[in-house]
């Protein structure tokens, strides 16, 4: 039993909201905990964390439900879910801000735009923050201002025997080392703090589109000219069938198309230079769409929200690469050609910038030389046609087999120890065991991109 004055809700099979309460983003996952506790805050967390150790049962973590593989529900465990902790407060003098582990994405942007000010985190507005930033974190401002954790401050946490810390560099650095990249692993954070960096509110961004049969010939043009764009620009190539939203005109919904989705994290004018070799060359024949325009970064950021809602089934396969080179870019318009469900898009982000003048060793992230980050996305309603999609991302991703560097951590599946070891690098994996066994030996966390504990 959690103790007589946990302040949150307690949901346990039978209950009428169990259904919709056990749900998660992912609609291909479906499992029945056998009790969700909603925490209203940190003494809720330590209450929580306390009853899931003592009862033995399998323990599982949510703050968005935004986990791939579905790893922040369980069947027949406890659910600790962080939603009901939504409190930001920006200090616009000191540019800082304090947000706690149930906010989304879209409701920091909120907050933070207000000032003027932002932290660089994901392209989905309904995101959680917190499996977001414990990751890594990649978006539209990370070549300017690097991953989530690069402008982390600290974090409040509750470790697996219920004891509150606080992480920084200068308290507990090596567990703030291991919390920036190393997931859930390490105890439940109840609350984060940034750094803020100017940005916009308006900023130059949007997708240009071309029809998808010019993929390999944009993609060769697209590799030479970011090798010199400013890092401002963070850009991502999306290939999928135009989706049918109020900004697409009806003669192209449904038609395969290639789009570079742009954003940049700078003055507009600027940008419109950076960008004008793009529109005007990028595979020689003109966009047959052209949505890069000054807007509000909020509105920005709430543009692949419609493609990718809760409840849809989704499937992943991910890996980092360094180049576009020609075989990366033939196989990826071979596959791309291919899709079949109208619902399946995949985004290869373009990395470097402010992500690569951080050290390899200064944080546990795993990756930060590599050149671009495929998330190969099969999605479908529901079940029907699933089997087809899964087929089709595993075929891309293996295509690109030879070529694979790495890859990021969030953007697994449950694919093995062996996976999320390449995630880190052997010698970071092991840095990442040892810390593990001093902060959690009895592996309570394991639902999630697991790291055993060093034997
Ligand atoms: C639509 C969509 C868009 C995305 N876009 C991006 C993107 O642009 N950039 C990017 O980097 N990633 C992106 N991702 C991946 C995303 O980073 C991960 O799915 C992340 O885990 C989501 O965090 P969450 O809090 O919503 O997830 P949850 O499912 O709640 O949590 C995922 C895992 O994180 C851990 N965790 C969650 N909360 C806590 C906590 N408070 N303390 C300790 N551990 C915790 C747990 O291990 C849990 O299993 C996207 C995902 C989706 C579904």
């Amino acid at each position: 039993m959690l103790s007589q004055s946990f302040r949150g809700r307690q949901v346990r099979p039978g209950d009428p909201s169990y259904d919709e309460d056990r749900r998660i983003w992912n609609g291909s996952v479906d499992r029945s905990p056998a009790l969700i506790a909603y925490c209203t805050g940190v003494a809720d967390v330590i209450d929580a964390v306390r009853f899931a150790a003592a009862s033995g049962l399998s323990l599982a973590v949510r703050s968005g439900g935004h986990s791939f593989p579905g790893q922040s529900v369980c069947d027949d465990g406890i659910v600790i879910d962080l939603s009901p902790m939504r409190g930001i407060r920006v200090d616009p003098e000191a540019r800082t801000v304090r947000a706690q582990a149930g906010v989304l994405l879209g409701e920091l942007d909120r907050e933070t735009q207000a000032f003027g000010l932002a932290v660089p985190a994901g392209i989905v507005t309904h995101t959680g923050l917190a499996g977001l930033t414990l990751g890594g974190g990649i978006g539209w401002l990370m070549r300017k201002y690097g991953l989530t954790i690069d402008q982390l401050l600290s974090v409040d946490l509750v470790t697996a025997d219920g004891t509150f810390l606080k992480a920084s560099g200068d308290e507990n650095p090596d567990l703030f080392w291991g919390i920036r990249g190393g997931g859930g692993n390490f105890g439940i954070v109840t609350e984060f703090e940034f750094r803020l960096n100017p940005l916009g509110p308006v900023v130059l961004a949007g997708p240009v589109v071309w029809p998808m049969a010019e993929s390999a010939r944009l993609l060769r043009f697209y590799r030479e000219w970011i090798t010199d764009v400013p890092d401002e620009l963070t850009t991502a190539v999306v290939h999928r069938k135009a989706p049918s939203v109020d900004y697409v005109p009806s003669e192209l919904r449904g038609k395969p198309v290639v789009m570079v989705v742009c954003c940049y994290a700078g003055p507009v004018e600027e940008g419109q230079e950076v960008l004008r070799p793009l529109r005007e060359s990028g595979t020689g024949s003109a966009p047959v769409l052209d949505l890069c325009a000054p807007k509000p970064f909020t509105e920005h950021q709430a543009m692949f929200d419609p493609s990718f809602p809760h409840g849809r089934w989704y499937y992943f396969k991910s890996c980092d690469v360094d180049r576009l080179t020609d075989e990366v870019i033939d196989r990826t318009a071979e596959h791309a050609a291919r899709i079949v469900s109208p619902l399946t898009a995949f985004p290869i982000f373009q990395l470097g910038g402010a992500i690569a003048r951080v050290g390899e060793d200064e944080t546990a992230f795993g990756g930060r030389g590599a050149g671009h980050t495929f998330n190969i996305n099969g999605t479908t309603e529901g079940a029907d046609g699933f089997e087809a999609e899964r087929t089709w991302a595993r075929g891309l991703w293996s295509a690109l087999a030879p070529h694979h560097t790495g890859v990021y951590s969030n953007f697994l599946m449950e694919e093995g120890e062996e996976r999320v070891e390449q995630a880190y690098g052997a010698q970071k994996y092991r840095r990442l065991r040892e810390l593990k066994r001093r902060y959690d030996p009895g592996n309570l966390f394991r639902l999630n991109q697991n790291i055993p504990p060093a034997p």
